[in-house]
């Protein structure tokens, strides 16, 4: 799994203990000290994941994810919240405005790594490197491997992204829109119609192997991928 974390951490040295086990965890760390920072960096590159200390100079942690949530544009990142505070009201009140999780200050490299590869397989398993399964379809994002009943199948990078979106999401409609957001990434300029050349693509990709009615369109709404063969 490889994912691009944004670390919202004032105090140096826990931001860069942070910064150092994520990078050796594969991932590409964004750093900022405050809020205010954080909020300019999100506006530049919207992170996968952000780890965001409660107690900041300025804005509190707190007052950032709300206005995280608040945004239909940031509204689904995951945030971790890190805190020193262990009050059980606080973590209450995290969860309330809508933190996915919350570390306690001191936490080692191994809980952090455990709590943000949980909170990646709720919320965007997508970007996580779990193998997926439907029908006898079967996807394998460490190796880049797609095959249908045990024959491989021969699929471009953006129909990858793309099946591997939908096969992490069964069942559920997806318009043009909202795949653009999820699967090309946000300030990402592409024509809706584009979609429509992608998904013929995958189709035909998953032909051989008989997979290719798993991809079904909704009328009016958009795409779905069936739950089951
Ligand atoms: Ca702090």
């Amino acid at each position: 799994m490889s994912s691009t974390i944004l670390v919202v951490e004032d105090e140096i040295a826990i931001s860069e203990l942070i910064s150092v086990n994520l990078r050796l965890a594969g991932h590409t760390v964004l750093a900022a000290d405050s809020a205010e920072r954080a909020r300019s960096q999100v506006a530049a590159v919207l992170p996968d994941l952000i780890l965001l200390d409660w107690m900041l100079p300025g804005m509190p942690g707190i007052d950032l994810l709300r206005q995280l949530r608040g945004d239909p544009r940031t509204r689904e990142i995951p945030v971790i919240m890190l805190t020193a505070r262990s009050a059980e009201a606080d973590k209450i009140h995290g969860l309330d405005v809508g933190a996915d999780d919350y570390l306690t200050k001191p936490f080692s490299p191994k809980e952090l790594n455990a709590r943000i590869k949980a909170v990646m397989r709720r919320r965007a398993p997508q970007l996580t490197d779990d193998a997926v399964e439907i029908g006898g379809l079967r996807l394998e994002p460490s190796s880049h491997v797609v095959s249908g009943q045990g024959k491989p199948i021969d699929i471009g990078p953006t129909e990858f992204r793309l099946l591997h979106f939908f096969m992490t999401h069964p069942g559920r409609v997806y318009s043009r829109a909202q795949l653009l957001d999820q699967v090309w990434g946000d300030h990402v300029f592409v024509e809706e119609r584009t979609i429509d050349v992608h998904i013929r693509r995958l189709r035909l990709a998953l032909t051989p192997t008989g997979h290719q009615d798993l991809i079904e369109t909704v009328r009016g709404a958009g795409y779905r991928m069936q739950q089951a063969a």
